[in-house]
């Protein structure tokens, strides 16, 4: 950030609700369908439909409201906001905005020492409009209303965020609390969750905010830390040759890494809202957000305490594993089904965290592979396999979802504990390196480790180690 200039910076934050249904009538939510085969008349807005409010997607909005610290309004009510684009068969959204469903909240961010609230303005409720392809070739657009109606929750703070990293925080724990809810996915590449960043630069030490900016079309957190960076220089060159900032709405092009003028920005007033008057306005007793808040899964803050009380685990491991829902989800099957918890996080730190990274293995897979993993560490507990090829199995588990067993015995890779076998072995492993045969003798215990190796690397990597390392000593004292 340039000297002497400051940014502030607020989110208006779309986050697709995870429901079965659309939020006013029957049809699918289900993501990647044929086009227009999740469409009925009500969310095609036919004459003489009339919409219904999906609960559930009241209950996960009040989730997510208690969660970041909201007041729940004791009654909301919907609001249209027209407008004509083609990808809305309405020509209005219904959406909230007199009455939203949570006001007042915020995130804290930070840690110990240093910790900043960013306030929450409101979450409301809205639909999502259906998609237009652009088809390249032709230069025609088709439209897909599989999304119109889809359930949307806005998160919109306050600007107290002042740079990037702030912004990256916020969303992160945004982001976790929603997946640890269940109320949604919150995949930036996928749409599930849509950022707008509002931003303006004011000189150091002013109070009164600039004129801001809206950037769109931020699908990953990379676009979003460099579009903010991009856009607070483009600014201040603007304050500092003389001029204007001017409120509009801008598109930012990741590829380019510059940002465009897409429009001015429009005004509540612009689209005429009104109230609904197909939907009447709904009350909300104290009883409905106690039965919402109570059937509320563990949030992570809670996790962190029981994991630490229940499972010992060291601060560490407890603060990887509960910042990725993944490994939350991977973690606590393994330990239903029966493994030791300390041994699961052990494999989660190490081989779970390196294969992740190394293969890009996706969500459904790392939650899909508890049971693997829980067998795994039974069987090399069994002394059946032993701790490498453990390794071995695991990363077939995680990167193409193999079956353990079947695994195991296809490529024969039980361990091999029979003493006749190994101490075969083992006796011409002795007689090819007589040089470290007599390093031991002489006192090199160390010289050990290097036959330990060689009798592996004969066995093929299936030798029980205890076994080898006691036919080993046994045999040593022995010549
Ligand atoms: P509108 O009604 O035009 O959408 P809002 O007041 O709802 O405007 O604000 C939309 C978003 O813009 C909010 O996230 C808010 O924090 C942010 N915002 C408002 N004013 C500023 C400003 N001067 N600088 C940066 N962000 C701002
Ligand atoms: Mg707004
Ligand atoms: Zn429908």
């Amino acid at each position: 950030m340039n000297s002497g200039y400051e940014m502030a910076i607020g989110l208006e934050v779309h986050v697709e609700l995870a429901t079965r249904t659309k939020i006013f009538c029957n049809c699918s939510t289900e993501f990647g369908c044929p086009p227009n085969t999740n469409i009925c008349p009500v969310c095609m807005g036919m004459p003489g439909t009339l919409p219904v409010l999906n609960k559930e997607v009241v209950n996960k909005a009040i989730a997510v409201g208690i969660a970041t610290n909201c007041k729940i309004a004791d009654s909301f009510r919907f609001d249209r906001k027209n407008y004509f684009y083609p990808d809305n068969p309405q020509n209005y959204q219904i959406s909230q905005l007199y009455e939203p469903i949570c006001k007042e909240g915020y995130i804290e961010i930070g840690s110990d020492e240093r910790t900043k609230k960013i306030r929450i303005h409101e979450i409301h409720m809205e639909e999502d409009a259906g998609k237009l392809i652009h088809q390249d070739v032709t230069g025609d657009t088709l439209v897909d209303y599989n999304r119109a109606g889809v359930p949307l929750i806005e998160i919109v703070t306050e600007p107290d965020m002042s740079c990037p990293e702030e912004v990256n925080e916020f969303l992160d724990k945004l982001r976790l609390c929603i997946q640890y809810i269940g109320a949604s996915d919150c995949k930036l590449n996928e749409g599930s969750m849509r950022v707008d960043v509002n931003l303006s630069v004011r000189p150091s030490e002013t109070e009164k905010l600039g004129t801001r900016t809206e950037m769109k079309n931020l699908n990953s957190f990379r676009a979003i830390g460099h579009a903010i960076e991009n856009e607070a220089k483009r600014q201040v060159e603007i304050i500092e040759s003389g001029q204007a900032v001017e409120l509009e709405t801008r598109r930012w092009d990741e590829d380019r890494q510059c940002s465009y003028p897409m429009r001015s920005k429009e005004d509540s007033k612009d689209y005429r809202y009104f109230p609904e008057p197909d939907i009447p306005p709904v009350e909300v007793d104290s009883d409905w957000v106690k039965r919402v808040k109570d059937s509320m899964p563990e949030l992570r803050d809670e996790k962190k305490v029981r994991y630490k009380n229940e499972y010992s685990l060291p601060d560490y491991d407890i603060d990887i594993i509960t910042g990725d829902k993944r490994l939350v989800d991977l973690f606590e099957t393994a330990v239903s089904l029966g493994a030791n918890p300390k041994k699961v996080s052990n494999w989660i730190m190490g081989e779970t965290l390196r294969i992740i990274r190394e293969h890009n293995v996706t969500d459904k897979y790392i939650v899909g592979s508890a049971a693997g993993l829980a067998r795994v560490i039974e069987l090399v507990d069994k002394g059946v396999i032993n701790g490498n090829t453990g390794k071995t199995v695991y990363e077939q588990v995680l990167v193409n979802q193999a079956d353990v067993d079947t695994f195991i015995e296809e490529n024969g890779l039980k361990q091999i504990s029979d003493s006749n076998t190994l101490t075969e072995v083992i006796r011409e492993v002795l007689t090819e390196n007589p040089q470290s045969v007599t390093d031991y003798q002489n006192g090199k215990v160390k010289a050990i480790g290097f036959l330990v190796g060689q009798t592996m690397k004969k066995m093929g990597g299936k030798a029980s180690p205890t076994e080898v390392n006691r036919i080993l000593t046994e045999l040593l004292s022995n010549v």
